[in-house]
């Protein structure tokens, strides 16, 4: 049994990345046959990808995809701990499935993800949760057929968390949630380490995927017909700095455009390793979107000091600047407010950052301890309660979201290219993305659905824009 450890999941070492190829043990193959599976997926896109995977997994061993939990014959949550709130949702759904359990008792109920790499999560579900089969980290997706066929054959939880700093694993088998947008991992882990983030615990050392396995994938995408790319790490700026190889994100950006993909995006970038040559290399390819998500954290420098971001806010600003250069960008950003020792003057000074930048989107959070975390310890220098917190989230909220509107005005009347993704939630209307990442309504066929088309922007909210398909 492979037990969490977070102690060990911090080191680094010179120990060599090995470069795995995945392949399918035999006696797994039918392991699910006639079955169905169910994976319940929280968090950011890393983990839709990963639950990709899962997916990919499951069916490699002859499961099909259920329509709901009550139909499955096993249910897998795939999880998230960047905040409590992500913990607590992971939770409840264990109370419901407890339930489910007592009616079905042979579903099979799987966890993995963030929170299986914490050891106090392991605990309190061995205690309180025995109705889990089993638990795998986010270092080893490969082992959940084994863990199928161990659950099978015993009666025990099934724990196989590795705590090491990470390989990387090829062609695992993958199940798109569509066939024409893709999530492609370029980097695994992250070895920045702000004091507050649980990630580098959970996801291991930064390892970037060779050059020619990305390029290899993303050319098979674009033979099978896929329109969009999303090149995805935690940072993914840092692309190939762990690999010596003489290459980097620019380097792969120019390559992954050379394939020719109409739509190429790429998040999450960390202002302290965006390059020029990456800029020029953006601004030079009409088909990597214009789309930057750049966090900014905190607007105070006193504050990014302590979260350990290792940039101050001119730092950002120029960074900031020379992005705007880009033509037609859009940039949004991260921001945390009540972070241990942040004064209301720190705060004005996020707010005064979010109206130099005038971001066109920010997705907000109140600063949320995360056990083992150096912020977490500086919780006793902590004397804002949270009822202020939440005052100043309000507040920013209000602010950013006037800045949201205020870009989303300047599209009126204006002719903007559409992927369409789906139908929207209102009748006979679809949705689908800008290159600048704005989501589109518009009344259209279903036939539709993964083409690019162009839309006329007849109205602007500050989430949304509606408008009309132009012959
Ligand atoms: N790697 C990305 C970066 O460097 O910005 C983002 C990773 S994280 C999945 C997404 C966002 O969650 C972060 O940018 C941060 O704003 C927020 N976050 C992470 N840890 C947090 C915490 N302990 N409390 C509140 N928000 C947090
Ligand atoms: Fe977390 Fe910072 Fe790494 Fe982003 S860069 S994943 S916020 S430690």
């Amino acid at each position: 049994m492979e037990y969490p450890n977070l102690k060990e999941a911090q080191k680094r070492s010179n120990k060599k990345v090995n470069y795995i190829k995945y392949e399918l043990d035999d006696k797994y193959q039918n392991l699910g046959k006639n079955k169905k599976y169910y994976v319940k997926t929280y968090g950011c896109q890393m983990n839709e990808h990963d639950s990709e995977n899962i997916c990919g997994l499951l069916e490699s061993i002859g499961y099909t995809k259920a329509k709901d939990m009550a139909s499955s014959d096993i249910v897998i949550l795939n999880t998230c701990s960047i905040r409590e709130n992500a913990h607590n949702k992971a939770f409840g759904m264990l109370g419901r499935l407890k339930h489910l359990k007592q009616e079905k008792t042979d579903l099979i109920i799987g966890l993995c993800g963030c929170m299986a790499q914490e050891e106090v999560v392991v605990e309190e579900i061995k205690k309180k949760y025995r109705n889990v089969n089993f638990i795998f980290g986010t270092h080893n997706l490969y082992d959940l057929p084994r863990l199928i066929f161990e659950t099978n054959t015993n009666k025990k939880t099934n724990i196989s968390v590795l705590s090491i700093e990470g390989d990387v694993i090829e062609d695992l088998p993958v199940k798109r949630v569509n066939n024409f947008k893709a999530y492609v991992n370029i980097i695994y882990g992250c070895d920045k380490f702000c004091t507050y983030c649980i990630v580098p615990y959970t996801r291991g050392k930064q390892r970037s995927r060779l050059m020619e396995d990305i390029l290899k994938e993303v050319e098979k995408l674009k033979q099978d017909g896929f329109m969009e790319v999303t090149l995805l790490g935690q940072n993914v700026n840092a692309y190939g700095k762990d690999l010596n190889l003489g290459y980097d994100l620019s380097d792969l950006l120019q390559k992954v455009s050379d394939i020719g993909i109409p739509r190429i995006r790429f998040i999450t970038s960390h202002p302290w390793d965006f390059t020029d040559k990456m800029i020029d290399v953006i601004k030079k390819n009409s088909n990597i979107m214009p789309y930057i998500h750049l966090p900014l954290q905190s607007g105070s420098s006193k504050i990014l000091k302590l979260m350990g971001r290792r940039y101050t806010k001119e730092d950002y600003i120029r960074l900031f600047d020379k992005l705007k250069k880009i033509d037609g960008v859009a940039i949004t950003t991260d921001i945390i407010v009540g972070f241990p020792g942040e004064t209301e003057e720190d705060f004005q000074e996020t707010l005064d950052m979010v109206n130099y930048c005038k971001y066109d989107g920010a997705f907000t959070f109140i600063f949320s301890p995360r056990v083992g975390t150096p912020a977490e310890r500086l919780m006793k220098n902590d004397h804002v309660d949270l009822h202020e917190k939440e005052k100043r989230l309000y507040e920013l909220n209000d602010l950013v979201n006037s800045y949201s509107l205020m870009h989303n005005k300047e599209y009126l009347g204006k002719v903007e290219e559409v992927l369409v993704e789906g139908e929207s939630v209102k009748e006979n209307q679809l949705y689908g993305y800008t290159k600048t990442n704005k989501l589109v309504n518009f009344n259209g066929d279903l036939s539709l659905i993964g083409k690019l088309v162009n839309v006329k922007i007849t109205d602007a909210k500050s989430f949304s824009l509606d408008g009309e398909l132009v012959e």
